[in-house]
């Protein structure tokens, strides 16, 4: 990876369940297996990103609240992971932001401003999106150069999406005119039916979407590892930890040689 070059991706879907903090967590871990130095940012008040990198989000000091209002350096903020990534976390206090950032001129710009301070550190910089397209997504939008979109390969996963895409197209147009839309990544994918490669395909063609490569299959260990604090990349192997590994592949290339993203051929 060229050094000095961060790249900041953002992953958001408004839609809850879909395995935003999953990807995150497992994708920021398997960067780090790549050798890339990775910073994680929890944008979610909820902190279950926290939480799964072994941090009680109740027991913290500080967060990435504090610096969205000013109030703390990033860089006093940051935590180690057993995961080999770097966490900026979120507490329950970051649910009080979205109205207190409202107050203020340049809120959209609150997390680049931050993240801008500490980003030469890092090869990558990973934005777990909250639930919402409030003014928390729109911050991470904004400090974003790209943006994920996790789809659970589920009827109705296309509910919400023109949404978030109007939502993207407005940073595009407002704050952020050089992020990118990446595409989707599918998660909790089923192999073994046609169900779940339908929806995706008829998702990606009303949006103009593409999905990237490889699904990621839905495997009972992700919710043994989210419980527990723990990170499904460590221990044992399985389909999810691999599939996880090969989208890492698939964006690191596409980063330091330049490649197009791999995508998924669905007609
Ligand atoms: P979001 O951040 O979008 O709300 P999460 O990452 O918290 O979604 O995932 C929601 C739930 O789905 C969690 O309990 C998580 O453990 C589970 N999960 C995520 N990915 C998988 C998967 N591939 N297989 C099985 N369960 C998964
Ligand atoms: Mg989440």
């Amino acid at each position: 990876m060229v050094r000095g070059m961060t790249r900041i991706l953002a992953v958001a879907n408004q839609k809850g369940g879909v395995a935003k903090t999953t990807t995150v967590a497992s994708l920021g871990a398997a960067l780090a297996d790549l050798d890339a130095s990775v910073l994680v940012v929890d944008l979610d008040p909820q902190g279950c990103l926290t939480f799964s990198l072994g941090h009680n989000p109740d027991e913290l000091e500080a967060s990435v609240h504090d610096v969205l209002l000013g109030d703390e350096e990033i860089a006093d903020v940051l935590l180690d992971t057993d995961d080999n990534v770097t966490l900026l976390p979120a507490t329950i206090d970051l649910a009080g932001a979205e109205a207190l950032l409202l107050m203020r001129p340049g809120r959209e710009y609150a997390l680049k401003r931050a993240l801008a301070e500490v980003a030469e550190d890092f090869d990558v910089i990973l934005i777990d999106c909250p639930p919402s397209l409030g003014v928390l997504t729109l911050n991470g939008l904004t400090a974003a150069e790209q943006v994920i979109v996790p789809l659970q390969c589920e009827t109705l996963a296309h509910r919400g999406v023109g949404q978030l895409m109007r939502t993207v197209t407005e940073v595009q147009q407002i704050t952020n005119p050089q992020l990118q839309l990446l595409g989707a990544v599918a998660t909790l994918f089923d192999a073994r039916t046609t169900h779940s490669r339908d929806v995706l395909s008829d998702v990606a063609d009303r949006y103009g979407l593409p999905v990237l490569e490889p699904p990621i299959p839905r495997t009972v260990r992700f919710a043994e590892a989210s419980a527990s604090g723990t990170s499904v990349m460590r221990g044992r192997k399985n389909k999810g930890a691999t599939a996880y590994r090969g989208l890492a592949e698939n964006l690191w290339k596409h980063w330091d040689a330049g490649e197009p993203v791999r995508t998924s051929d669905l007609s």
